[in-house]
């Protein structure tokens, strides 16, 4: 699950990620605000609750997610029992505490662990033999991305005279620090802001600016500073701070990864690309605003405000080198058994990277989304145990990039391997381990045993809807909750939705570990991570092998505007 920031934030984050990969470790907390409200009514909703038969003893205390007995399997198909019986916790366990290692370092795009992960499931779908539809025969698509990193001896801040003379020349390392990721060389005339409060940002003043800030208002919320909100709020053009922790932060020390396909102005993630943001250590700020004649300003009594500065400008000159990492889409695939429809194709996706190393913490992401790539290694091989196909094919998708705003599947979907007119539905897992839990509502996780989050599936196409009320009742009887339609958009899912094809996102729900360092594999629950891929493999045979693909009710375009009106209609209330 990708983190989601405030938009008028956005690209402004404070928490400078070792590797300004991704969107800096998120308050978890603040994500989940105001989605439990619909507890209860909206639950179970078209699907019984009835637990579900112990099925004799087990170490596990948590009894609704035994998995079915002997009797309940005999009431699996015969074309497909095998296969779902074959979905089992203990081999969830072991695929996933693979994943979730320490080895794998939180395989964060770009970074060693993540390839490392990709070729053990490449290897994982080779034995289970699927079949390898990546490029050159393998199971890899290949995705560009490439990491920059600052070049510190030619990167530099200095501050010029009226006639362009240099008067100071701060280097990167040496008292420049910050974001800093893009090549630039740039002169500009600043405006210097010491803000003791909010009110001291004069908007007309920064707007469209380079603004040097000596922040020294209160707390606000998210983390950030009151005078900061309010100067990102003016939208100066770009910023230099004055603050010691961030230009510690030796920008050439740090790889900047992203993605680099599509063309500059198109990049499909407009979140990996910010702006640099220069930061200044308190000593050489003081050497620079000295030159400068603004000396009088970092007095301790002195009064806050805006000043434009005259007769001097800042020039900046940033060197970076690029070169190439290795990311990609895992992908495989099991031929459907008929000569028309197995041209159709079920995809089944999960996101195999996660946040990776920051600082020297690893994130493991056993949860986000090792959970979900071991639900897809489960249905992979349980269809592969069968020995009759359904009827239309099945793409199996670990995705790339999910944590840096979707990437990997939005690659896919812009250059599909198989036209998306192909593609009759997508069945998302992200975060299927865990039983939901949230300090502020109070929800509890033992409340939260039965219940999986059933997401986005009212949206496109209503038959798929039914498919999976129908495949839940039958086969794993959760009770789903319909609370977290805010999601819809966090994960992979939504690039095959804006395509128009139905998709189901399964999601146990978040709790305090999310995007933390303590997300790992001692706290997953495995019989019912297995139960949600028993579901997942029960929908995926039905939509599979059905005489008619799931019928699109409404386009993405249809469902966005309704949803918009429908905001606008509240708001005005
Ligand atoms: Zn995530």
């Amino acid at each position: 699950m990708s983190a989601r920031i405030p938009s008028l934030l956005l690209g402004f984050p404070l928490l400078l990620a070792p590797a300004t990969l991704a969107l800096g470790p998120q308050d978890s907390a603040q994500k989940t605000q105001a989605s439990h409200k619909a507890q209860g009514s909206h639950k179970a909703q078209g699907s019984q609750t009835t637990p579900v038969e112990p099925a004799g003893p087990t170490s596990s205390p948590l009894v609704g997610n035994r998995l079915p007995t002997a009797t309940l399997l005999a009431d699996v198909p015969k074309l497909w029992r095998k296969g779902f019986a074959s979905i089992q916790a203990e081999d969830c366990r072991k695929w996933l505490e693979v994943l979730s290692a320490d080895d794998m370092e939180g395989r964060a795009t770009g970074q060693p662990g993540f390839e490392k992960a990709a070729r053990w499931v490449a290897d994982r779908f080779r034995e289970f033999g699927l079949e390898p539809v990546g490029e050159n025969k393998g199971y890899f698509q290949m995705v560009p991305f490439a990491a920059t990193q600052v070049a510190s001896k030619t990167s530099w801040l200095a501050l010029l005279d009226n006639d362009g003379q240099e008067l100071l020349n701060i280097r990167v390392g040496r008292g420049l620090g910050g974001r800093i990721t893009e090549a630039s060389t740039k002169t500009m005339d600043f405006v210097f802001v010491l803000a003791k409060k909010a009110g001291d940002v004069d908007a007309d003043k920064v707007r469209g600016k380079t603004v040097m800030l000596l922040d020294q208002s209160e707390m606000g919320p998210y983390g950030r500073t009151k005078g900061f909100v309010a100067l990102m709020r003016a939208r100066p053009a770009s910023i230099v701070l004055i603050d010691e922790k961030q230009a510690s932060l030796d920008p050439s020390a740090a790889r900047s990864v992203r993605y680099t396909g599509g063309r500059q102005s198109q990049n499909l993630s407009g979140r990996c690309r910010r702006p640099n943001r220069y930061a200044l250590t308190p000593g050489a700020a003081a050497q620079l605003l000295e030159r400068a004649g603004l000396a009088t300003h970092l007095d301790a009594k002195a009064d806050g405000g805006t000043w434009a500065v005259v007769g001097f400008q800042l020039k900046t000159h940033i060197e970076v080198e690029t070169k190439a990492v290795f990311a990609c889409n895992v992908v495989g695939m099991i031929r459907g058994s008929d000569p028309r429809l197995s041209k159709e194709i079920v995809g089944i996706g999960s996101h195999l990277d996660h946040i990776g190393i920051r600082g020297s913490v690893i994130n493991n992401g056993a949860d986000d989304d090792g959970s979900g790539t071991t639900g897809l290694l489960a249905v992979a091989r349980a269809f592969s145990m069968n020995r009759t196909k359904p009827r239309r094919s099945l793409l199996f998708m670990a995705f790339c990039g999910e944590e840096m705003g979707l990437i990997g599947s939005k690659h896919y979907a812009a250059h599909p391997i198989f036209d998306n007119r192909r593609m009759v539905a997508e069945l998302q897992m992200d975060m299927i381990g865990r039983n939901e839990e949230h300090a502020r509502t109070k929800e509890k996780a033992e409340d939260n045993i039965n219940s999986l989050h059933l997401v986005g599936t009212q949206k496109l196409s209503d038959e798929l809807h039914q498919i999976c009320l129908d495949a839940n009742d039958k086969y794993a009887r959760f009770a789903f909750e319909y609370d977290e339609e805010d999601v819809f958009s966090r994960s992979d899912h939504v690039s095959f939705a804006k395509k128009d094809i139905p998709i189901a996102f399964f999601f146990t729900g978040f709790h305090p570990q999310y995007h933390r360092p303590t997300d790992t594999v001692d706290r997953i629950d495995f019989p019912k991570l297995a139960r949600v891929a028993r579901l997942v493999y029960a929908i995926a045979w039905e939509t599979a092998n059905r005489e008619n693909r799931p019928k699109v009710d409404r386009t993405y375009t249809e469902v966005m505007e309704a949803q918009r009106a429908k905001r606008r209609k509240r708001q005005r209330k």
